[in-house]
């Protein structure tokens, strides 16, 4: 279905229907492994004529969600996992093995700020974290060893939006792979393989799942880093369950649907922030696609307000360790995302007690704008 636009893919991506019977929706394959009828049947299994053996390696419905994502995203190919922690960590193995070096951004989500500076190492990967605001540092920190550029396409909390045309050119001139999550954008706002972007990846707890019902990850890029991936992710054990794949398939079928209204709901809210004399900075990305800019807003208040007191007086809007359900949530950097951070790491990334996250649902606009105005005014020192 390549020559169909995002949302007509995005809903007519099923299963063969001959094998689901012409269920309107696919069913839920909920078994560890599949039976054979004799020797003859098992053997084909390993010659590639019947797919599946055991669900740690494949899955109907995990493979669904690979695909769907991999088609939105156009991309070779795809695969599914547990979180977005392990589609990271199965990504960076396909790129890079014991003695090698990858370039990290600075200013990534604080979990993966965290695989990457204390976990890689016991795998015998070297890290760099540098600026990618400044591409001349990425250059500088590539070296002989160097196999891979990690960065996100908006940042977190700050919503930086990465140059990724010049990121692909300075992976192309010195021939290395490029790997960007897309948490944040989703691919109805940005697809970074089109872009040349070697791999990409997604947290689908957040937008592709969108209904804070499931954890899950997804990996997506070239067949053959993609097929790497797919025999850690077995070995590993990073598996996604068929369950939690057909939650985040049902709820990716909305995706643009959300993406669209949650973004207008952010441009309104930030724009009504900004002209908030309590609201210091309002962080908001200037230009993300044609389709809009993302629905994640971040604000820093001014001194005057007493942060407890704003939390305390949201009402309906609730405080959430995590982002891009279709409700209106707010989180708190410095006690959740980035908790792990040092202060001298916090102060480099400009993270202070002032500077809240919000994830913009798809309640009414003016609801959510009126919600937040009282709640700063309610917490005027
Ligand atoms: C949440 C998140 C992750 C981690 O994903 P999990 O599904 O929680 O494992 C990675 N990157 C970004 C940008 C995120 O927001």
């Amino acid at each position: 279905m390549a020559h169909t636009s995002f949302d007509t893919k995005l809903v007519h991506q099923k299963l063969d229907q001959k094998e689901v019977h012409n269920s309107k929706s696919t069913p839920i394959y909920q078994s560890s492994a599949f039976t054979f009828e004799d020797l003859d049947h098992l053997e084909s299994y390993y010659e590639g004529d019947s797919p599946y053996l055991y669900s740690r390696e494949k899955n109907p419905n995990t493979e669904e969600l690979g695909k769907t994502i991999a088609n939105l995203e156009r991309a070779e190919a795809g695969v599914a996992t547990s979180s977005g922690m392990s589609a990271i960590l199965a990504g960076i193995l396909a790129a890079a093995k014991p003695g090698d070096h990858i370039v990290a951004a600075e200013d990534l989500y604080g979990g993966s700020h965290k695989l990457i500076t204390k976990e890689l190492g016991t795998f015998g990967i070297e890290v760099s974290i540098v600026s990618f605001r400044d591409f001349d540092q990425v250059k500088h920190s590539i070296k002989e060893n160097t196999k891979l550029l990690y960065t996100e396409s908006i940042s977190n909390p700050f919503l930086r939006v990465e140059d990724l045309e010049k990121l692909v050119e300075i992976a192309e001139e010195f021939n290395v792979k490029t790997m960007v999550d897309n948490t944040f954008a989703t691919p109805y706002l940005l697809q970074p393989c089109t872009k040349g972007v070697d791999l990409v990846v997604h947290s689908a707890t957040k937008y592709i799942g969108g209904h804070s019902d499931v954890t899950s990850g997804v990996l997506v890029g070239t067949k053959d880093l993609i097929d790497t991936a797919k025999q850690k992710i077995i070995t590993l054990g990073a598996n996604l369950s068929p369950f939690e794949a057909w939650l985040t398939q049902r709820g990716a079928k909305t995706l643009g649907l959300r993406m669209k209204q949650q973004s207008h709901n952010a441009e309104s809210l930030a724009a009504a922030l900004n002209y908030n004399k309590l609201v210091k900075t309002v962080y908001y990305p200037e230009f993300v696609s044609d389709r809009g800019n993302g629905a994640i807003v971040t604000i820093e208040l001014e001194e005057t307000i007493d942060i407890p007191m704003f939390f305390k007086s949201l009402g309906w809007i609730k405080i959430a360790p995590t982002l891009a359900g279709v409700e209106t949530t707010v989180s708190y950097p410095v006690r959740t995302s980035h908790r792990a951070l040092s202060q001298e790491e916090l102060e480099k990334i400009g993270i202070n007690d002032s500077i809240i996250r919000l994830s913009v649902g798809i309640e009414d606009e003016s609801d959510i704008i009126d919600q937040f105005k009282q709640a700063i005014h309610k917490a005027i020192k």
